[in-house]
């Protein structure tokens, strides 16, 4: 059925003046550029990178410069709408944010009546947000209605337990600094696509001598430049970190002195690292043990060396283990206290500022849910949920057992809110539609996990149609459920006031909230050091209790379920394995990082597949074909590439129903496993068959 909301007025007056505005970038990428706007009668018409902050340099991502087609495109939500056929169907008809608001609010008061609050769940995930627009007015609600608490675990679960069970909340290495490195190991990252502005800075650094490792089972772009590229199996990076550190330990190559000083568990890390010989680890992983030698004498020999973790190697049931193991090198290699030496992972921890916070809300004691199985829980889950609220997310085209979730947004019972900017696929199976504003047309505030700049975000056009922040309608909504109280923090400036007076800032202004607010005001960006980045074990320690990194954290080694740096085989040698023999990772492309800009995106997908596994199948470039497992099927076209090692095939990630020729995505491929750590989704433990349609 055809989608009846309005379109979006096109320009009329070529010869009218153009504005240029700042603002940022709050999409969920490492890089929080800094951006300049171009405006005219209210259109974005042109985006370019700012050289406010130093890293962006004057350049952005082809997704971002384009973004304003994702502003003024016809998928857009222009006014609230509610469902008029059938679920799926996208036939709506629309009526007025007065209309919309008075029902929502009666559906929210009847379910949390009939069927209490565990009846209703919130969900959301990254998109476009900062400070303002995530877990500020919309935990208030939600946490005053007692609704269920997201898990938020498809992305950066696994590898957060890890990180903050190692080394607190310690910030990573700043992306700049890898520029005075010697040996730079990107692993299970392409920052060719997800944080490009560290390429030139690598790039830079190899052109001053250093080396270049890329360990990847794709052969990326810089894994074409690099020195050694290792192609892992997916799923096997943790035995290749623990045959690195069980050399390090076998050739006197550890730094006892830094480990003494600056560990706990140390020995009990070289203990768990026995089973893993150079050989061994190869044998498991499909890399070659000569190169694993040359990558442990390179990291051995070479300082500073930087690892740069991707989050690649956590989406896996060891992913928890692995990132452990890969972030305890430069602890047993003693390769801290130098700029350029380290690792970097999330810089998140750079500011610790926590906007459910401000209200001082006591997270209250609830049903607890991880998105990773919002397809079983909506299909079987007792109570059952009755109300599901969507806000910034696409959890049809971006959740495991795709089918599932499918399935559970044809629920008849179930009323479904999407509150978005553009008409994903979740939003076609809405009840409720309600339009939101884009970064460009609303204040927020966001601080990067790659660059440590906190910067300012401010609207460069008026709202289109009649969208909405998500600020203004969380609050609204709480003032219509009488769940708002005089001491709330009720406009953006009393917010923001009090997120930044919430006295953890790491900067060396620390606690001076007006002094930070003026400067954002005036249009800023800040750092948390000021003059230099900083370093760390000189400028930044670990933030556990007893300031040392815990090799083998207690917590995490009984989260695990054999217990921290066990490797459990994912699926090679057993039977499922000689029933789909291909594991499937679906990694990031130029195109597409989160499935946010996916409706911009038109084209059908391929899946890349090794010649020799082409070859066995008789598949030839452009068929069309099934890619398939147990769970479901996805109908696309076939690449022949050398760009994935054999027994690999890649279908990128963020993409959309229209993209393939049956709907399915590479998530109805994925199943609804947990990682060993962190309750993370396991997108690369799917294996499959290709088969020629
Ligand atoms: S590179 Fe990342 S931060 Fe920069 S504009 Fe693109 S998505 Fe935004």
């Amino acid at each position: 059925m055809p989608q009846t909301l309005p379109k979006p007025k096109q320009p009329t007056d070529e010869s009218a003046p153009s504005m240029s505005h700042l603002t940022s970038c709050p999409l969920d990428c490492p890089d929080s550029c800094s951006l300049e706007v171009t405006v005219k009668e209210n259109r974005v018409v042109k985006i370019e990178g700012s050289r406010r902050n130093p890293l962006t340099s004057g350049f952005i991502c082809s997704k971002v410069s384009k973004f304003g087609r994702h502003v003024h495109s016809d998928k857009r939500i222009l006014q609230p709408a509610r469902r008029r056929g059938a679920k799926g169907s996208a036939d709506f008809e629309p009526i007025s944010w007065e209309a919309a608001m008075t029902l929502l609010s009666q559906r929210l008061e009847e379910t949390v009546a009939t069927a209490g609050a565990q009846a209703i769940l919130p969900f959301c995930y990254g998109g476009s947000n900062g400070y303002f627009s995530q877990d500020a007015t919309d935990a208030r609600l939600f946490r005053r209605l007692g609704a269920c608490r997201l898990e938020r675990a498809i992305c950066a679960a696994p590898s957060s337990r890890a990180y903050k069970g190692l080394y607190g909340h310690l910030p990573g290495m700043a992306p700049e600094d890898f520029e005075h490195s010697r040996l730079i190991i990107v692993w299970g990252a392409n920052p060719s696509v997800s944080s490009i502005h560290l390429v030139p800075i690598i790039q830079r650094a190899q052109a001053s001598g250093a080396k270049l490792v890329v360990i990847d089972p794709r052969t990326t772009g810089l894994a074409k430049k690099a020195d050694l590229h290792l192609a892992p199996l997916p799923g096997t990076d943790l035995v290749l970190a623990l045959a690195l550190i069980r050399w390090l330990f076998d050739n006197h190559l550890a730094d006892v002195d830094f480990l003494q000083r600056h560990t706990t568990g140390a020995e009990e890390l070289r203990r768990r690292s026995q089973p893993w010989t150079l050989e061994a680890a190869a044998a498991v992983s499909g890399v070659e043990a000569s190169d694993l030698l040359c990558l442990a004498e390179l990291y051995a020999t070479s300082s500073p060396a930087a690892i740069r973790c991707g989050w690649g190697s956590e989406r896996n049931r060891n992913g928890g283990s692995a990132t452990a193991a890969i972030i305890a090198l430069p602890a047993v290699a003693g390769k801290f206290a130098q700029r350029g030496g380290g690792y970097m992972m999330s810089n998140s921890a750079a500011w610790q500022l926590d906007p459910s916070a401000v209200d001082g809300e006591p997270e209250p004691s609830v049903r607890s849910l991880n998105m990773v199985r919002l397809g079983r829980d909506l299909l079987s889950l007792h109570p059952p949920i009755e109300l599901l609220f969507v806000y910034n997310a696409n959890p049809l085209m971006t959740l495991p057992e795709q089918g599932k979730v499918r399935k559970g947004l044809e629920r008849q019972d179930l009323f479904t809110v999407v509150f978005d900017q553009v008409m994903t696929d979740t939003a076609r199976y809405a009840d409720l539609v309600l339009p939101a504003t884009t970064f460009l047309e609303h204040r927020d505030l966001r601080h990067g996990y790659g660059t440590m700049a906190l910067q300012p975000i401010e609207p460069v056009i008026p709202p289109v149609g009649e969208a909405r922040s998500n600020f203004e309608v969380f609050g609204e909504l709480c003032r219509r459920l009488g769940l708002d109280r005089p001491t709330d923090a009720l406009d953006l400036d009393t917010f923001k006031h009090r997120l930044l007076a919430q006295g953890s800032l790491p900067t060396e202004d620390s606690g001076q909230a007006n002094h930070l607010g003026r400067a954002l005001d005036q249009d800023a960006i800040v750092f948390p050091t000021s003059g230099r980045t900083p370093i760390q074990f000189v400028d930044l320690f670990p933030k556990t209790e007893d300031g040392k990194i815990h090799l083998v954290p207690q917590d995490l080694d009984e989260e695990t379920p054999e217990g921290l740096y066990t490797y459990r085989p994912n699926g090679h040698g057993d039977g499922k394995a000689m029933e789909f023999p291909l594991a499937m990772v679906s990694a990031a492309t130029r195109f597409t990082i989160s499935s946010t800009l996916g409706h911009l995106n038109r084209r059908i997908a391929e899946v890349e597949v090794h010649a020799d596994d082409a070859a066995a199948r008789g598949l030839a470039p452009g068929d069309r074909v099934r890619v398939w497992n147990d769970l479901g099927e996805v109908h696309c076209q076939v690449r022949l590439s050398q760009d994935v090692r054999p027994g690999v095939v890649q279908l990128p990630k963020g993409l959309w129903s229209h993209n393939t020729y049956n709907g399915n995505t590479s998530n109805s491929l994925v199943p609804a496993s947990y990682a060993d750590l962190g309750g993370g989704a396991c997108f690369n433990d799917a294996r499959v068959e290709v088969t020629k349609i």
